[in-house]
């Protein structure tokens, strides 16, 4: 499992990280807040509308952001402009705040270094946060990845340890398991489970893969196409024959078939090799023999 334990040190030394840099975001908000409280008693700010000039003079309470709330003027006396202006917000926010536009904001009670060190935080959080987020995916034994099984899944006939191969199938299977299937370089399929398995590389070389020495290419036109099959046309093939199905599943080109077959087919259909056993294109009427 060592390869699994160092990525899970990777992610945990980025999650020590994106913690310090939250702790430090809470810290600010909390000298901000207790600032903003200092100023504002220190100014003898008024407690009657909160340094906001007006109070909330009814509500119907049946919504819940308070915007269809009535507004009247400060009802205390000796709060006027000025000493609002002397004394500010003070750093709490009602859900009428946010209609009004009267919110405190930390950073009103922040110095320019702790504003400029605060702002700068987010941006890397976010950095760090797609680094853990890009060391978790780079671990996902997806298709196309080269990996090792490094401990035996409990299913029956699950590939053995030190299998290596690259990853044709990665799914959830009925049971709600991630499964991924493996070929070795010589075509053979091994199963098992997403957690017995580790990733070598992103990308499994070309000798993985299979290159069939016994292949006939079947140069046709592609018709239709489906999930499961496409239909093709062969030279000299009668239009009124519809053509042959021909699933993916015995397709030994499929990927490049597809990649070829990409977007939609045009009414004539579109030319392509088809790469297909020998006994299939026997069985088509292909090959002769
Ligand atoms: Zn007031």
């Amino acid at each position: 499992m060592a390869k699994n334990e160092e990525i899970q040190k990777q992610l945990d030394a980025l999650r020590g990280e994106i913690r310090a840099l939250r702790d430090r975001e809470d810290h600010f908000r909390e000298i901000a807040k207790d600032r903003g409280i200092q100023r504002f008693e220190a100014a003898n700010g008024c407690t009657t509308c909160r340094g906001r000039g007006w109070v909330v003079t009814w509500d119907t309470m049946d919504i819940l952001d308070g915007s269809a709330a009535d507004y009247g003027d400060c009802s205390n006396k000796s709060c006027t402009p000025e000493t609002r202006q002397a004394s500010g917000l003070h750093p709490s926010n009602t859900r009428y705040d946010h209609n009004r536009y009267t919110t405190w904001a930390h950073f009103h009670d922040l110095t320019e270094a702790e504003k400029d060190e605060h702002f700068a935080l987010q941006p890397q959080i976010e950095i760090l946060n797609k680094k853990y987020n890009d060391v978790e995916m780079s671990a996902r034994p997806t298709k196309g990845k080269l990996v090792e099984v490094i401990a035996k899944s409990r299913a029956r006939n699950a590939a053995a340890v030190g299998v290596v191969g690259k990853v044709f199938w990665y799914g959830c299977n009925d049971w709600g398991t991630i499964k991924v299937g493996i070929m070795d370089t010589d075509g053979n399929k091994h199963w098992t489970s997403e957690k017995s398995v580790t990733v070598l590389k992103q990308q499994a070389g070309k000798e993985y893969d299979q290159t069939y020495e016994d292949q006939y290419p079947l140069l046709c036109k592609v018709v239709r196409k489906s999930n499961k099959a496409i239909c093709v046309m062969t030279p000299g093939a009668s239009k009124f024959t519809g053509g042959e199905w021909i699933p993916w599943s015995q397709i030994l080109n499929a990927d490049q078939v597809r990649k070829q077959l990409e977007g939609k087919l045009l009414k004539d259909g579109r030319a392509a090799t088809v790469m297909l056993p020998p006994w299939l294109a026997r069985k088509k009427g292909y090959l002769r023999g």
